[in-house]
């Protein structure tokens, strides 16, 4: 799996890649963090008491709620679905995205094996956040299926954690749109909260050292910081630039 952390506990990315069937092979991959996707989870009667399961079929309903929402309404995530269907890889609602109940450290991710989206109904219980998750995991369903991205290739990781940060999560801080910053350190902020974020993308699913992984990072940075397809511009919250990337488009040949 390619992980979503939840962004309530550390901050927020990608998990579901996988290869072999075999349990210890799954929890390597990060499946233990989606219950579901191994049909082995039932709630906890202690959890049921406390109110925290045992709502999973109401918490279902609202999570596609959410996402159907998002899907007609929000100019991020129908300029992603725009992309994919240009590119050849449409996203069908009912077969690509999954609402799931998922270990609460992550908020969502994307099964490269059955070309899913996981949405972490448990986690992800507000409109804004299935939208990030949705920006997010498109990124990687993108990638997938433009550059026959290999999950188990760390420098292929690396880059689509970096371009789905850059794109989506860090467009959306406060730093990026604080007028009183100069240029440079808006520029510098913006950058640091892509390698921070893209690092512990990569840490969640793969059991590598912390400066392995920056390494690895570091390297495939510049190329891919710069690949702006399919949004073109970074995503700032609060601007209309979300509305205006989808105007733009058909300037891409994503229609
Ligand atoms: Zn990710």
């Amino acid at each position: 799996m390619s992980t979503d952390k939840n962004p309530t506990e550390s901050g927020g990315t990608s998990k579901p890649h996988n290869e072999e069937n075999t349990n210890k092979t799954s929890e390597a991959w990060g499946y233990d963090l989606y219950p579901e996707r191994r049909g082995t989870f039932s709630p906890k009667i202690s959890n049921i008491l406390l109110g925290r399961e045992g709502k999973e079929g109401l918490e279902k309903v609202k999570c596609e709620k959410n996402v159907y929402d998002c899907i007609k309404n929000s100019s991020i995530v129908k300029l992603m679905m725009a992309a994919l269907r240009s590119s050849g890889c449409p996203v069908d609602i009912r077969r690509h995205i999954s609402c799931e109940v998922c270990d609460y450290s992550v908020s969502g991710g994307y099964d490269p094996e059955l070309n899913q989206i996981v949405v972490c109904q448990n986690v992800s219980t507000r409109k804004g956040m299935v939208q990030g998750v949705l920006a997010h995991e498109m990124i990687h369903m993108f990638d997938y299926c433009r550059n026959n991205l290999d999950f188990k290739n760390m420098e292929h990781l690396a880059c689509t954690e970096i371009r789905a940060a850059n794109l989506t999560h860090c467009s959306f801080t406060s730093a990026w749109s604080q007028g009183d910053a100069s240029w440079n350190k808006i520029k510098e902020a913006h950058q640091d909260c892509v390698k921070t974020k893209a690092l512990y993308s990569v840490l969640a699913v793969r059991q590598i050292g912390k400066a392995e992984a920056v390494d690895i990072i570091e390297k495939v940075f510049p190329k891919c910081y710069k690949d702006l397809e399919p949004i073109g511009r970074r995503i700032r919250r609060n601007s209309e630039d979300m509305d205006r990337a989808y105007r733009e488009a058909s300037y891409y040949g994503y229609e």
